[in-house]
């Protein structure tokens, strides 16, 4: 495919881009300040801010293409509409890791056969928000009362466990992310389903597994 990228020299940009070419896409990075044109391109992946995301996406889908979005902590439902009447997509993820996302739908079996649960999720300490979204995730796929422990340390980038207790075992499901790589799988996996998705918002790697 023809995707763009914004946010290409961005910490994740820099991770992915050499992965989505490896896989056969054509890549156009799309930086601060430069001109969004994507016309003809297939796709538009955003990795970049919360306040740069929404006008990266409108330009997109003004242009007819659909987009990928991993850039958190905006209103994706507010471009639902827009991008419906365009007959366009608009896929959102707040985790592009396979392995988190497999975490969190095992923990959810699980939660159905043990009594109770804690998550302790760990992080860099430039993370500045405790809890993580993923672990919040987890907790109300749990159900209510679960406690999330959270580490800040130089040496972490994103891990989370989740233990649960029964009479006389413990059951541990654990995922470690090591680099940024990680989100690769997911933003592959969202480009080849975008074409199968509604016209609008679709959220969460969990719709396409
Ligand atoms: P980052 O290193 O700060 O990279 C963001 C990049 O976007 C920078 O290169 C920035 O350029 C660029 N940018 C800012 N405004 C832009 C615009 N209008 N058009 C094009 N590019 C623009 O951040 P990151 O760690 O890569 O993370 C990016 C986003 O992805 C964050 O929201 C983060 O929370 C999210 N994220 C999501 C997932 C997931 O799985 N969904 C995983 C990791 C991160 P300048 O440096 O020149 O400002």
């Amino acid at each position: 495919m023809k995707i763009a990228f914004f946010g290409a020299e961005g910490k994740v940009g820099r991770a992915l881009v050499p992965v989505l070419e490896r896989a056969g896409h054509e890549v156009r990075g799309i930086e601060i300040g430069e001109k969004p044109d994507v016309v003809g391109l297939d796709a538009a992946v955003d990795f970049t801010t919360p306040d740069a995301a929404p006008a990266n996406v409108r330009a997109a889908l003004d242009q007819g293409v659909s987009c990928v979005v991993g850039t958190t902590g905006w209103d994706a439902q507010s471009l639902h509409e827009y991008a419906r009447e365009r007959g366009l997509r608009l896929f959102v993820a707040p985790n592009f890791s396979l392995g988190a996302v497999l975490m969190m739908r095992f923990a959810e079996q699980a939660a159905q056969y043990f009594p109770r649960a804690e998550i302790i999720e760990l992080h860099s300490e430039a993370k500045k928000d405790a809890p993580s979204g993923t672990a919040r995730a987890t907790a109300d796929l749990i159900g209510s009362g679960t406690n999330i422990h959270s580490v800040r340390l130089p040496g972490l980038v994103a891990h989370q466990e989740v233990i649960f207790g029964g009479e006389g075992q413990l059951l541990t499901i654990r995922h470690d992310t090591t680099a940024r790589e990680s989100f690769a799988d997911g933003v592959l996996l969202a480009l080849e389903k975008l074409p199968e998705l509604p016209p609008g918002l679709s959220v969460g790697l969990d719709t396409l597994l």
